[in-house]
């Protein structure tokens, strides 16, 4: 389950089932409504703000580190 970005009415979550929803804010648990799955807040944004800063850092490295990394 991941981030998939901030809206206005909290954040776009993507479950691994597939199911997209939206959550308020980021508890200690959030829970998928389609399959039940639960992840960790904490954990979920963590990987969300680190993916928000590779993709700053490789912008800002330009197309050399893009060539790099594929
Ligand atoms: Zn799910």
């Amino acid at each position: 389950m991941r981030i998939d970005g901030k809206i206005s009415a909290g954040y776009a979550i993507v479950c691994n089932c597939g199911a997209a929803f939206a959550a308020e804010r980021l508890g200690v648990a959030v829970e998928c409504p389609s399959c039940g799955r639960t992840a960790l807040g904490a954990d979920i944004a963590v990987d969300y703000y680190l993916r928000g800063t590779q993709r700053r850092a490789s912008a800002a490295g330009g197309p050399m580190l893009g060539r790099a990394s594929s």
